[in-house]
């Protein structure tokens, strides 16, 4: 077998492939649709000077072009293994991770409620241990299939190998780039679900919709209508989300900040004993940011950690403004901003350009 030529495109336009909404040019452009062609990535991408795999975009800083073959994962199988009480369901890392959010509620299979509407696909996922509400996709992960494109091999990872941690594991970390993940394995309730409103907004809009004993289908419309509220719709404005991850200090960096600013908000971590999490957002407003913008690039006016294309950014005046916001909030604060977002450089894909 061979993955025809002609399915591999030239010169091709990212523009509709990446939620920012920016103008990049891919080399060569596959979208990899057959999993039996998995095992000729190897060989092919070693024809090229880089290679990037891509799920949905929205994860993603794109350079103006990408010199190399750009791989676009559509496999979209879907099976479900039901017994008494669990679901076992298996779906291609090129599912749309929201489709398969609404699937599992229109089956009544709880677990994945609180992570509706992130953008992306399901192979995505567990790179970032994707989370929202008060849930990350570590809660209800098994295991995946992912090819090997150094061995040329499949391997499975449990949840242990996965390493995951906040908007982390072991596939953002020393594996960046190495696997393709072809499915995933998620385990969800049937029955019993573990509803969770802990979040204050979701509390409130179930509050002022009178439901008291929400189940999974209330808690997906509340969360799908607190996100439409507050977050930014790619469709009409580019954005990749949280462009930074929220910052873990120590007790003597938070007693330092609350010196000059005693109304920091931050939240101690359970599994961290004496370690504080402070909200990204909060630190960039804190130091003017909120709704700031600088030609077409700027935070959105609802919530400051997220960067947003007005219209017709280059990936130059994302990482330049990413570096204004960051070295204001080491200024100010004395903490750096690590971007959650994956910034891709031309030259070497994959590593995040020290701002
Ligand atoms: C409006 C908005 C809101 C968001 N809200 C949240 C949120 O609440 N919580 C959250 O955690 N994230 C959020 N995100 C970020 C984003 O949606 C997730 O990180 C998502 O999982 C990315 O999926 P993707 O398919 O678009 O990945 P891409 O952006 O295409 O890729 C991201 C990374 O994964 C790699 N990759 C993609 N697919 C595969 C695969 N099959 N195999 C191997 N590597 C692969 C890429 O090479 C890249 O390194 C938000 C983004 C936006 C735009």
């Amino acid at each position: 077998m061979q993955v025809s030529t002609d399915t591999i495109q030239s010169n091709f336009s990212l523009k509709d492939f990446n939620t920012f909404g920016l103008d990049c040019t891919a080399g060569a452009f596959l979208r990899l649709d057959n999993p039996a062609e998995l095992s000729l990535l190897p060989e092919l991408i070693s024809r090229y000077e880089n290679y990037l795999i891509l799920g949905g975009g929205s994860n993603l800083l794109l350079p103006d072009y990408f010199d190399g073959l750009v791989v676009q994962i559509a496999l979209d199988k879907l099976q479900t293994r039901e017994s008494d009480s669990d679901v076992l369901v298996n779906a291609g890392g090129g599912l749309n991770w929201h489709e398969l959010v609404a699937f599992c509620v229109k089956e009544n299979y709880g677990g994945i409620e609180n992570l509706a509407l992130i953008p992306g696909s399901t192979g995505a996922a567990p790179i970032q241990n994707i989370g929202a509400y008060g849930v990350e996709l570590k809660d209800v992960f098994v295991c995946l299939n992912a090819f090997d494109l150094q061995t040329g091999e499949y391997r499975c990872f449990n949840r242990e190998e996965m390493e995951f941690g906040y908007r982390d594991s072991v596939l953002k970390g020393r594996y960046k780039g190495r696997f393709i993940i072809a499915d995933v394995w998620l385990k969800l309730t049937t029955r019993d679900h573990r509803i969770n409103t802990s979040y204050g907004a979701l509390a409130g809009d179930l509050e002022k919709k009178g439901v008291e004993n929400p189940g999974i289908s209330d808690v997906f419309k509340a969360v799908v209508e607190v996100r439409k509220s507050k977050l930014p719709d790619p469709g009409q404005i580019g954005n990749a989300g949280s462009f930074f991850k929220n910052p873990v200090v120590d007790a003597g960096t938070l007693e330092s900040i609350q010196k000059k600013h005693s109304d920091v908000v931050f939240f101690e971590l359970q599994s961290s004993g004496m370690m504080y999490k402070i909200p990204a957002g909060w630190l960039i407003e804190r130091c003017g940011f909120k709704g700031k913008l600088k030609g077409p690039v700027g935070c959105y006016e609802k919530q400051a950690l997220v960067l947003v294309n007005r219209g017709g950014a280059k990936s130059s005046d994302l990482v330049t403004f990413a570096g204004e916001v960051q070295r204001s909030v080491a200024a100010e604060f004395g903490i750096f901003l690590e971007p959650e977002v994956n910034i891709v450089q031309p030259e070497n894909y994959g590593d995040v350009i020290s701002l």
